[in-house]
């Protein structure tokens, strides 16, 4: 279970871009946020990652106040969560199958290990008969399907995406949500920032929406527009 408690975030300019956030996310949730530009959800989810640190408040990851983590532990946080971006950020100068043995290679996972998980998860995202191609030989759509590799092959509980199929079109996007939704239903909890209206309406999963830096709906079920 992921817990915010009373959380915000002033960054040292003075935005105040989350206040007072109170949200509490189940294991295996699917949750989407949203909000217009800058509401500050990209905020939330690297607070998450201790990639930036609150100002003030709480967050629990299964209890335990990832706040106050060491410098030294938060690699260890990190491996519990998978990240996407809109952007893909792939190394253009590896290959599918090499991106993704990356992952576990910097987490020092065995060579044994490696070979035999890298082609489950590219068989997860339809992608074992791209693996010896390089990202700019595929289309967009694949390379989301990469990342998505790469975030899923240590096994992260927590799958975070920040507008994944921002750069896809809407058919190429479709697809990639149902990879997500597929993930979701193996046990995966699946935070996710976007603003593709019609396939937060479509997929019916709860709706977080956030308005300058504050929690205005939290809906099960819910649509992109109240
Ligand atoms: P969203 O993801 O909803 O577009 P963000 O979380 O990226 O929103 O941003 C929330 C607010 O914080 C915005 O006003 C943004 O300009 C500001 N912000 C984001 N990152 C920084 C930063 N590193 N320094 C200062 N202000 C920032």
């Amino acid at each position: 279970m992921i817990q915010f408690i009373d959380v915000s975030k002033y960054y040292d300019n003075g935005t105040a871009a989350l206040k007072d956030v109170n949200l509490t996310i189940e294991n295996g949730e699917f949750v989407f946020l949203v909000g217009s530009s800058g509401a500050g959800k990209t905020t939330l989810t690297k607070l998450l990652m201790r990639e930036e640190n609150v100002t003030k408040g709480q967050i629990l990851l299964n209890d335990e106040d990832i706040t106050s983590l060491e410098h030294r532990e938060i690699p260890y946080l990190r491996r519990k969560m998978g990240v996407v971006f809109q952007d893909f950020r792939l190394l253009d100068d590896r290959t599918v199958y090499e991106n993704v043995e990356f992952a576990m290679k910097i987490v020092g996972a065995s060579a044994r290990d490696i070979r035999r998980r890298v082609p489950v998860v590219l068989n997860q995202v339809g992608l074992n008969y791209k693996a010896k191609l390089f990202p700019r030989q595929l289309s967009g759509g694949e390379q989301q399907r990469v990342a998505l590799a790469r975030a899923l092959v240590n096994n992260p509980s927590i799958l975070i995406a920040d507008e994944p199929t921002g750069n896809l079109n809407p058919k190429t996007a479709m697809e990639i949500m149902e990879i997500f939704e597929s993930i979701n239903r193996r046990g995966t909890t699946v935070i996710m920032a976007t603003h593709a209206k019609d396939i937060v309406d479509m997929m019916k999963k709860r709706v977080v929406e956030i308005e300058d830096g504050e929690i205005v709906r939290d809906e099960v079920g819910g649509v992109y527009h109240a």
